[in-house]
């Protein structure tokens, strides 16, 4: 976004707190863009085949990749064609199996090696589609994928922190268009579930109780940024999000760790994921999107101050100086007007 456009006349800037990291960032509230405004028109160039020969994740190149660690297939050896969903090893892993998990001092700094581990999820054999475009059946396929690598970290006790991300077009940060998901298991806790975990810590000493709750509470009374609910969960837009259109989805039930889904709400789940991402497709023209998993750490079993949820960040605006330097970004649709477009998308 250029300084032009943030000087523009329409823009009213307030700032918002996010109630459990307690981090600012500036929202165009009021006159800001109108969603529509974002909407960008699809390039044909990146209509991409069904299938492609040179694609690792396509089926006939089993080869390809590491050894698979998991599958779900309807037949077929290990590494070979079959399955529908399909986890490996990371090729050009972020963090790896060898080394240890030592701290040491490099002079006055600190570092490890980088112990951990680092997986691709294959959501499907079909090279061109979209998680929202699969069928639920199969959507909920992925999310078992999840599941069981999650919890095969879990027992891990180096490891103290498990991430589920995904990333989506060129710029949501990635080289390949077949469809998946990335897990990265590692000894250290990101940035953003620590400051969730002290936030929510916090709120529960002074409050007695969970802020993902009242979160919830809150956004289902006012209704100004639910989008929509389902048996099991809640979507609703960030009041304090950093990305326009950045939406969440968070479970009804108080619970700390996302693989302790009962088999309904894993299913729900599901539907719940088609659902937003197709309605984030329609109304911004299928863009560049990242999702998280936040889940409690592996290691930390006492923890009552949590609440999973996933977190999707449209990229649609890129960040600029202010927001490297400063940690505070600019978002330049009203969460509420995200909402409202999201939920009139709905009924499309
Ligand atoms: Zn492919
Ligand atoms: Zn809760
Ligand atoms: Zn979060």
């Amino acid at each position: 976004m250029s300084s032009a456009s943030r000087r523009n006349a329409g823009f009213q800037p307030e700032l918002r707190k996010n109630i459990v990291t307690r981090e600012w960032v500036i929202i165009a509230k009021g006159r800001g863009k109108r969603p529509s405004d974002l909407r960008r028109d699809a390039d044909p160039q990146e209509d991409p085949p069904q299938y492609d020969s040179k694609c690792p994740f396509c089926p006939g190149n089993e080869g390809k990749t590491p050894p698979e660690v998991f599958a779900l297939r309807d037949g077929g050896k290990p590494n070979s064609r079959g399955w529908s969903v399909r986890v490996v090893p990371n090729k050009f892993a972020a963090l790896r199996a060898d080394g240890s998990d030592a701290l040491r001092s490099v002079g006055i700094y600190s570092a490890r090696d980088g112990f951990g581990a680092h997986e691709v999820i294959i959501e499907s054999p079909e090279h061109n589609k979209d998680l929202w475009e699969m069928d639920t059946e199969h959507i909920e396929g992925v999310v078992e994928a999840y599941r069981q690598r999650y919890l095969a970290y879990e027992v891990a006790e180096s490891l103290r922190h498990v991430l589920i991300f995904r990333n989506h077009g060129p710029k949501a940060g990635t080289s390949l268009v077949h469809p998946h998901t990335q897990l990265i298991a590692g000894p250290v806790l990101p940035h953003q579930v620590h400051l969730e975990l002290l936030g929510a810590g916090h709120y529960w000493e002074y409050l007695g109780k969970c802020v993902f709750c009242d979160i919830l509470d809150y956004e289902l009374s006012s209704g100004e940024r639910a989008v929509f609910e389902s048996d099991h969960f809640v979507v609703v837009t960030a009041f304090a999000g950093r990305y326009p259109f950045e939406t969440w989805v968070i479970p009804k039930r108080h619970s700390i760790r996302f693989a302790d889904m009962s088999e309904e709400e894993a299913s729900d789940f599901a539907s719940v994921l088609k659902e937003v991402l197709r309605r984030i497709a329609l109304c911004l023209g299928r863009p560049s999107y990242n999702y998280a998993i936040h889940s409690a750490p592996t290691t930390d079993y006492n923890v009552r101050a949590y609440h999973w949820h996933l977190e999707i960040y449209p990229r649609i605006t890129t960040l600029g100086g202010f927001e490297l330097g400063s940690d505070i970004y600019i978002n330049v649709i009203s969460p509420e007007d995200a909402a409202k477009a999201l939920r009139e998308v709905g009924s499309e």
